[in-house]
């Protein structure tokens, strides 16, 4: 009894950085996270692939074929890029020079920043350490498990734009596997249905009475009705949380929040909101940052 009176009177700040003392900050070991990497795209090329040589042209025929495989095509093209986007795209390191940039007389860590010891830098409100990156990141959302790189700052808007094409790119696939497999093999009778189970799938691959495409096909479907889902969750939960002006890594810890509005929670993601449209069919365009990343007015503070 004593002892949860003591605990429920250790003051919110004294929590905080006892929690972030007792850290594990060895660096993770990157094997797993590599797997994501394989899942995705070993998914999106063989989608791809089935798609324009094999679904697309038994579905339609004459232009309406050579439209769908274009718009195939362009599906990859986007989804490639907004995974370059997450991949490659600065989510932004912080580095010893922006506390300098902003604070050139300072000679500890600044009011509302916090010292780092891995990286041995000053890192601003927002960012935090990331083990699989082994850096500070700048508005760090969480470290994503199909591009083994941390969504922050500079590159959320790549991965809401990524979702957006995997739940696009799984709801079209489903469409084209079945609409191909009711053409194939037409559901006779209720006890057909259990036949394009992928177990039963593979057993009738090997009696000879499915190709092997086919078998394929079947082991597919499950997995994007799992990515589809998963895609529509992770979408809705993360617009849900920019609207609300919080990082998925804030979401779920005490804290300070830092909730400027739905309007500017929004630009701070996507720049401007009149480009947003732009950035969905070109996600070259570019859209500038309004600030570094690194200055953040708290609104409220998040308690137990
Ligand atoms: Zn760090
Ligand atoms: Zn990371």
């Amino acid at each position: 009894m004593e002892v949860r009176e003591r605990k429920a009177q250790t003051p919110l700040k004294e929590k905080l950085s006892d929690h972030y003392r007792k850290r594990d900050f060895t660096p993770k070991k990157k094997d797993v996270s590599k797997l994501g990497i394989a899942f995705f795209w070993g998914m999106t090329i063989s989608l791809f692939l089935e798609s324009v040589f094999y679904l697309i042209p038994h579905i339609y025929s004459g232009w309406n074929m050579v439209i769908f495989i274009l718009l195939a095509i362009f599906t990859l093209f986007l989804t490639t890029i907004n995974w370059m986007g997450m991949f490659f795209g600065s989510t932004g390191f912080v580095d010893k020079e922006l506390s300098k940039k902003h604070f050139p007389q300072a000679t500890e860590t600044p009011r509302g920043w916090k010292y780092c010891p891995t990286c041995q830098v000053d890192a601003p409100p927002r960012s935090f350490h990331c083990t699989h990156c082994n850096a500070c990141i700048l508005k760090r959302d969480h470290h994503c498990f199909f591009s083994d790189s941390c969504i922050g700052f500079y590159n959320q808007r790549f991965f809401i734009l990524y979702i957006v094409y995997m739940v696009w790119g799984n709801i079209w696939a489903l469409y084209l596997q079945i609409t191909y497999l009711n053409d194939v093999y037409p559901l006779n009778s209720f006890y057909d249905f259990f036949s394009f189970f992928p177990l039963v799938a593979i057993v009738q691959f090997l009696l000879g009475k499915f190709s092997i495409l086919n078998a394929i096909l079947m082991i597919q479907i499950p997995l994007c009705c799992l990515c589809l889902c998963a895609a529509v969750f992770f979408l809705l939960f993360e617009l849900m949380l920019i609207l609300k002006g919080v990082t998925s890594y804030e979401s779920h810890r005490t804290g300070p929040i830092y909730d400027q509005g739905i309007g500017n929670n929004i630009r701070s993601v996507f720049g401007p909101i009149k480009t947003i449209p732009l950035q969905i069919l070109f996600p070259l365009f570019r859209v500038d940052q309004q600030s570094d990343g690194s200055q953040w007015e708290i609104t409220k503070t998040k308690g137990h």
